[in-house]
């Protein structure tokens, strides 16, 4: 089977190469340079997501969950286990037995996976490790382990693996327009025709449809997520809750330094995405209320944003759930939404798909 894959973020790449290690002739197009948009600005985590769990979504967790062994067997020089902490405090967001009913569920929902099981710290040994944490109130906090990557390069060894199966990856190839029924791909001044086209366009799937005047039941909403840098050397993770919110803030290791985020503002086009100066001050004031050193935004050493490419409900979009959703029109595929560490089963579920 010929198969034309859009996009060269990390669902596209997982795409091009399970066709490929299938056997298929396999073409990816991407626009600009692979791993270069959504895919390398996520928060590096190869994780379940905790706090889906309050929304319900389990199957996705779970997912998530062995996904996140898969990666880290394959390729362990860009992946590592990481404990995060949950620090617990009196008349906190949420309350203690909350937040270890949550644990205890995320570490069934891991079982067999390889994984540390989580556990309770006392609050002087969490002081132990974040010295810099707040101590007024503190009850202690919850310990439980995740992934983190180097998502560029883990993306860009993926990429090689999708090379050495096969498949033919052409950077700044824009897609100008797809036929669901011919199978033809527009490129600049050039064309050819295709048994499938998978369009992994990422936040740019719904644009490209448009363009090409097809159809789709879906629609995508555009989600910026923020993070920053700031200097000091993490060797743990921390998880912050946030006020009056549902969402979490993360505290990362990021080599020597530190990573904080992230954020949720809808963004009406795909064209520009950095942090605003709001999205710096909350991530900002959030880390001082919860940290003794406080930090300035002349602090910052770096920022980066990326689009979340979900799909669109009406309602909450904090708590729309982050499973993707596979749509075909004849020769078409479009995939929308997704996370980094379900690109893998996701690509499988294309391969599923664009059978028959
Ligand atoms: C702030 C943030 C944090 C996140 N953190 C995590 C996390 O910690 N863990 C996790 O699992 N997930 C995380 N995610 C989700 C994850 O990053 C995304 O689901 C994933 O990267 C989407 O990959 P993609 O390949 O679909 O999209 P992209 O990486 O955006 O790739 C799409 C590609 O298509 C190309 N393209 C677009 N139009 C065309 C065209 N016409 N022709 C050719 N090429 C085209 C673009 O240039 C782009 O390279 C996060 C997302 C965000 C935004």
């Amino acid at each position: 089977m010929k198969v034309a894959v859009i996009g060269g973020g990390i669902n596209g790449v997982m795409t091009a190469w399970a066709f490929a290690r299938h056997g298929d002739s396999v073409d990816l197009y991407e626009k600009g340079h692979l791993m270069s948009a959504t895919s390398r600005a996520s928060t590096k985590m190869l994780h379940g997501g905790l706090r889906y769990l309050e929304h319900g979504h389990l199957a996705l967790v779970r997912e998530a969950l062995q996904e996140r062994s898969w990666w880290i067997r394959q390729a362990p020089h860009l992946v590592r286990p990481l404990e995060l902490l949950i620090p617990i405090y009196r008349n906190g967001e949420r309350a203690k037995w909350l937040v270890g009913a949550g644990i205890r569920l995320y570490d069934l929902l891991a079982t067999g996976s390889g994984f540390p099981r989580s556990r309770w710290y006392a609050a002087a040994d969490v002081a132990e490790s974040f010295p810099g944490l707040q101590r007024n109130h503190l009850l202690g906090a919850y310990g439980y382990w995740d992934a983190q990557m180097d998502d560029y390069q883990l993306g860009l060894w993926a990429a090689e693996k999708a090379r050495e199966s096969g498949a033919r990856l052409h950077e700044q190839s824009p897609v100008l327009r797809l036929d669901p029924t011919t199978g033809e791909v527009s490129t600049a001044g050039a064309g050819a025709c295709y048994d499938r086209i998978i369009n992994v366009a990422g936040p740019w799937a719904e644009e490209l449809l448009i363009r090409s005047g097809v159809t789709s039941a879906y629609r995508l909403d555009l989600i910026r997520g923020s993070h920053i840098v700031v200097s000091g050397r993490l060797e743990q993770g921390c998880v912050l809750q946030v006020p009056g919110e549902k969402r979490i803030l993360f505290v990362l290791p990021h080599g020597e330094e530190t990573l904080l985020g992230t954020t949720e503002v809808r963004q009406e086009s795909t064209e520009k995405c950095a942090p605003s100066d709001d999205e710096i001050e909350y991530l900002v004031g959030n880390y001082n209320r919860c940290f003794r050193e406080k930090i300035a935004c002349s602090d910052i050493i770096g920022s980066f944003a990326g689009i979340r490419p979900i799909v669109a409900s009406k309602t909450d979009f904090s708590a729309a759930s982050r499973e993707a959703v596979i749509e075909r029109h004849d020769k078409l595929i479009n995939v929308f939404g997704g996370k980094w560490t379900t690109s893998r089963a996701l690509a499988e579920a294309v391969i599923t798909k664009s059978q028959h």
